[in-house]
């Protein structure tokens, strides 16, 4: 099946914007930078990378005549962020299992951002004591189990809908998208950073790429820089995915292992603990471009972007895109670090 065939239920306003970052650039002495905005790409509730994959998803829940979503993540979590806003844009319910993903003594930390947000859509978002995992986890299943004991239908979205069987569509045509956009701008990326956690951002950029160049398409590199500060269970994960939406996208051979490159370096020890390279990358894209990213995620692949540029590793006369996926409303939760 062409990618072109999959049902995508619209969340997105179209396309979200790229453009350049000419001061970062400048600053970093090359290679030529770009955004691509995730953080801009729709009208619910800040959007975000989640809701790209969600537009996949959607015509299944509704096949299926569901009446309630359910799904897992972080207090802070973003993808929970926009599965109560898309419930909330359908007219459906929303239960939400928020573990403790990230012991950040903050005193708002469970109030404000993202949860804030969810509840605020109406979502029925409750806290759970467990730790980070990017697995399914049984309090996700026990939640499932409770709303259909209640009498609702649930359908359940896992942790960054990575596990979804459809979870990497949406960045898959994130891929067709980038190259429609390069030939509108007369550019070309030679590499793409993003950041990678759950997996399915990075492996559909992957699966969708690797077809773009089967078909004749040039080549790049697609580098994902792990967040999750568990490297060996995000890169099986990618790999995974990417391999499964592949074939789901007609690749038809296995990916090889240039394709799948999951670089660690710039998550610290623990998922949402940011670093002294992260708040620097933070405070350096707002300063020099006004743009805002995250202490969980974005600032840690635009950390990664800043070492690989200054080392040469992303040649000095090459074009990188950097994918931003959202996430800005988590930085609520950390205002300590800005004091
Ligand atoms: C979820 C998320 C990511 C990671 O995407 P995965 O598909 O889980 O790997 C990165 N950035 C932000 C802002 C996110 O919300």
């Amino acid at each position: 099946m062409s990618i072109h065939e999959f049902e995508r239920y619209p969340l997105t306003f179209g396309p979200s914007p790229v453009h350049p970052l000419a001061r970062l650039t400048a600053h970093l002495g090359g290679a030529e930078v770009w955004a691509k905005r995730e953080d801009c790409n729709s009208g619910l509730a800040f959007g975000g990378n989640k809701t790209r994959k969600l537009e996949y998803i959607v015509p299944d829940v509704l096949a299926q005549g569901a009446d309630t979503l359910v799904s897992i993540g972080g207090y802070q979590s973003n993808h929970t962020r926009q599965v109560a806003a898309v419930a909330a844009h359908l007219g459906l319910k929303c239960r939400l299992v928020q573990e403790k993903w990230v012991d950040w003594d903050d005193p708002v930390n469970d109030k404000v951002g993202n949860i804030l947000l969810s509840r605020i859509m109406g979502a029925d978002a409750r806290l759970d004591p467990h730790g980070f995992d990017i697995g399914i986890r049984t309090s996700w299943e026990d939640a499932l189990r409770e709303v259909e004991e209640s009498g609702g239908k649930p359908y359940g979205i896992p942790a960054g809908a990575s596990e979804h069987p459809l979870g990497g569509m949406g960045f898959a045509n994130w891929a067709y998208e980038v190259v429609q956009q390069e030939e509108e701008l007369g550019v070309f990326f030679d590499t793409v950073v993003v950041c990678t956690v759950t997996g399915s951002t990075h492996a559909g950029m992957i699966a969708g790429f690797a077809a773009l160049e089967d078909a004749g398409g040039r080549p790049r590199r697609v580098l994902g820089i792990d967040a999750s500060a568990t490297i060996d269970k995000t890169r099986d994960q990618v790999r995974r995915i990417a391999q499964h939406t592949a074939d789901l996208i007609g690749l038809g051979r296995s990916l090889r292992d240039d394709e799948v490159t999951v670089l660690e370096g710039w998550a610290g020890d623990l998922y949402g603990i940011p670093v002294e390279s992260t708040v620097d990358a933070i405070r350096l894209s707002g300063r020099l471009e006004g743009m805002i990213i995250d202490p969980v995620y974005e600032g840690k692949s635009m950390a990664g972007l800043v070492d690989l540029v200054t080392s040469g590793e992303i040649a000095r006369d090459s074009t990188a895109l950097y994918a931003h996926l959202g996430g800005q409303p988590a930085l609520n939760a950390y205002s300590g670090m800005f004091d």
